[in-house]
């Protein structure tokens, strides 16, 4: 039987490639963005539909919830690294930090926490939650990585909250990975390197790697996996 997934962040990367995951299994997908004419196309390719939402909007984000029926999987793959416009050497001052420190947690924790807050009385029993997390988490010392470190902390408490009601929820921690919009100016050769020599697997990560555990965790047989962060990098960072 065909269920409904819904995936903010679905009309790029890794996003994007989760909703054709679920898409060519024959579910009925609804992807959200910020961009109408990104979204339009998007959701056009996947045969999804498409609904504008800028999860760190309220009012957005409650016209998604009145736009939506039941939902068996929801996916939070919105999130952006919001850097800094100056150079690496440049010491920023306090209210450059204060700033870009909450559009982090805005972009990457609250898109999460406020679309399942809005959501989650259309969540069916039996349901699956997962946020796109990241490897970034591990090293906190910045915005984004402390946003995604909150976010799986969020999704594993918040998997005590609903598990009563049979609905899993999971992070997925993806290390770096290639053909998606993430990176705002182009990662130098020398970094992308560093980055794939740091993986068992001495390869960038995919989207596809991302979707299909994405598919895996939203489907029958994970219905015990809940309250977990699951890394797909390759090893580049290790649980043990
Ligand atoms: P991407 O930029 O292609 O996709 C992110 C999508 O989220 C974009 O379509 C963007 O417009 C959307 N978005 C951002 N803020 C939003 C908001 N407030 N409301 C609605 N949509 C919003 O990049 P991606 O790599 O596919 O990113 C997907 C997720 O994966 C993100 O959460 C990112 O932090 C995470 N991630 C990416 C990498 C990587 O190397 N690319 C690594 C680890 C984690």
């Amino acid at each position: 039987m065909s269920r409904q997934i819904v995936i903010t962040g679905g009309s790029s990367g890794i996003g994007y490639s989760i909703a054709e995951r679920f898409a060519r299994a024959g579910d009925t997908v609804t992807i959200t963005g910020r961009n109408p004419e990104k979204l339009a196309a998007a959701a056009d390719l996947l045969g999804a539909r498409g609904l504008r939402c800028d999860g760190t909007d309220l009012e957005q984000i409650e016209a998604l919830a009145d736009a939506l029926g039941d939902i068996d999987v929801l996916i939070h793959a919105a999130g952006a690294n919001v850097a800094s416009a100056g150079g690496a050497d440049d010491a920023p001052t306090l209210r450059e930090v204060a700033e870009l420190w909450k559009a982090n947690l805005d972009a990457n924790l609250l898109t999460a926490v406020l679309t399942t807050t809005a959501l989650l009385p259309h969540v069916n029993s039996g349901g699956t939650i997962l946020a796109i997390g990241s490897a970034a988490a591990e090293i906190a010392a910045t915005g984004y990585g402390a946003a995604k470190a909150a976010l799986a902390a969020w999704a594993s408490g918040f998997s005590a909250v609903v598990g009563p009601r049979d609905i899993t929820v999971n992070t997925i921690v993806p290390g770096y990975t290639e053909e998606t919009d993430f990176y705002a100016t182009p990662l130098s050769e020398q970094r992308i390197q560093a980055m794939v020599a740091a993986t068992d697997t001495q390869r960038a990560g995919t989207p596809g790697d991302v979707a299909g555990i994405a598919y895996f965790l939203a489907g029958p047989e994970s219905r015990n996996i809940t309250a977990q962060a699951i890394h797909v990098s390759g090893g580049a960072r290790r649980t043990r």
